[in-house]
């Protein structure tokens, strides 16, 4: 494994990608921050992701910092949102971008410094070795909400494959194509139907509430 001995500092950095950008962005005490958010010793109890956008809306903080733009409030919560809402207008976003860069934000660089729910979960469970001794019902949702959507991914995928084998060997004829995987679930009670993010975001059928 890779360790990039810094002497200039006594703070021992993971290599992965969650310490990498701590290490860059002076982030100090992030990796107490995240355990304790994690394992409930905090206030309150966060999610990986949760923990993801609290550490991408301090990348972005430090970065803005270093390009001496002043904190404004609310400023970082609401230029995250602008640039990573899947509701934010691709125009919207343009802009954000825009600005940011105008003031002197890389901002390209920012957002590939952004990490991922399954980073954040990474390095707290390999890198700081944090077990949850039972994970939050949050957590729970996410990590099957997760194995689910890396399922359907893969059937997506596996279609598309053979689709275009199939199309190559002129076994069947389609132009461009796009494969959509959508799995729903319904309540047999009412007939309502959900997708599968619906129903663990909602947590019930509306019947049943
Ligand atoms: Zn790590
Ligand atoms: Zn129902």
């Amino acid at each position: 494994m890779a360790n990039l001995d810094d002497a200039e500092t006594d703070e021992a950095s993971c290599g992965c990608k969650l310490g990498r950008v701590a290490d860059k962005y002076d982030l100090t005490g992030l990796d107490d921050d995240l355990i304790a958010y994690w394992t409930g010793d905090a206030d309150e109890q966060l999610s990986t992701r949760q923990l993801a956008t609290y550490v991408n809306q301090q990348i972005l903080s430090a970065a803005l910092a270093n390009a001496d733009i002043p904190p404004r409030e609310g400023e970082i919560e609401n230029t995250y949102r602008l640039l990573t809402d899947d509701d934010v207008s691709s125009g919207t976003r343009v802009q954000t971008r825009n600005e940011l860069q105008r003031d002197g934000v890389p901002v390209e660089q920012v957002e590939s410094d952004f990490v991922s729910h399954q980073t954040v979960y990474n390095h707290l469970t390999k890198c700081l070795e944090t077990e949850l001794e039972k994970p939050s019902d949050e957590e729970q949702l996410e990590r099957s909400a997760e194995k689910l959507s890396a399922l359907q991914n893969r059937t997506a995928a596996v279609t598309s494959d053979t689709v275009s084998r199939l199309d190559r060997k002129d076994l069947i004829d389609i132009g461009e194509f796009n494969v959509t995987v959508s799995v729903t679930v319904t309540c047999e009670e009412c007939l309502r139907e959900y997708t599968i993010r619906e129903l663990l975001n909602n947590g019930s059928c509306d019947c049943q509430s």
